[in-house]
């Protein structure tokens, strides 16, 4: 059995996609953690300033701009939430609002629809069964409408400084793919391969840099790959289309 490494998929020894036989091969767990910390320590120093790319001011503006942001940008958001949040001030406003009314200040951000019926709900819940209160835990979050393990992740960390998972949105999923991180489509089960190859502290990072790195270089359909910092950690350094 002959062991090759195919440099079309490799910039250096640490990118090991390994082709056995003709087929690529998953690489050995502890040479992928340590690509990992270089990915890590490199996107680290390029964006030092992390940050939260949604503007709320309380836990419950945190739930509804993140419910805002599905198949919306973060800017359409921002824009958004200032006349929002100027309207409803407490849970119980939106609980006690109008599909109607919420629906006219939402419209901007699509699907406004769906989005009021669950933001109305979720406050609904949260005043009768939460003290009006954001739950600091994942299974709670998760029964909440609307509420999946992505906006849970972003609430928890932004609202409760609990950072026990990693949430995945389009741009950490691209990524992460190209990166070699994992092989997985569905989205849960890309944190998992996330969460076992970071570090627990690294985890809130990650999401952040992730998404910086896909907006900014990484970007989909084309990434600008010639300019990437990450470029000879990646396997699909240099892909002109999107994968
Ligand atoms: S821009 Fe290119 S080299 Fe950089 S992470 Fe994306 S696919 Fe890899």
């Amino acid at each position: 059995m002959s062991t090759t490494k195919n440099p079309k998929l490799i910039g250096e020894s640490l990118a090991l996609a390994v082709v056995v036989d003709g087929r690529r091969r998953t690489p050995p767990a502890a040479a992928q953690r340590l690509r990992a910390q270089e990915i890590y320590q490199t996107l680290k120093k390029l964006y030092p300033d992390t940050y939260a790319f949604l503007k709320f001011n309380t836990p419950f503006e945190c739930l509804v701009a993140v419910m805002l942001s599905a198949q919306c940008t973060d800017v359409r958001v921002n824009m958004t939430t200032p006349a929002l949040f100027a309207r409803y001030k407490t849970v119980n406003d939106y609980a006690q609002s109008t599909q109607q009314e919420l629906e006219s200040y939402i419209k901007s951000c699509g699907f406004y629809h769906t989005k009021a019926k669950h933001i109305i709900a979720t406050a609904k819940i949260l005043v009768e069964k939460h003290r009006s209160k954001v739950p600091a835990t994942m299974e709670k979050l998760l029964e909440l409408p609307g509420v999946a393990r992505k906006t849970a992740n972003i609430v928890l960390g932004n609202a409760h400084k609990h950072h026990t998972g990693i949430a995945v949105d389009t741009h950490v999923k691209r990524v992460s793919t190209r990166l070699g991180l994992t092989r997985e489509t569905n989205t849960d089960r890309i944190e998992q391969d996330l969460l076992r190859t970071f570090r627990p502290e690294q985890w809130w990072d990650i999401n952040y840099l992730f998404i910086r790195h896909g907006r900014e270089t990484c970007k989909a359909p084309t990434p600008f790959c010639s300019r990437c910092a990450l470029s000879s950690l990646c396997p699909r350094n240099g892909i002109t289309k999107s994968t």
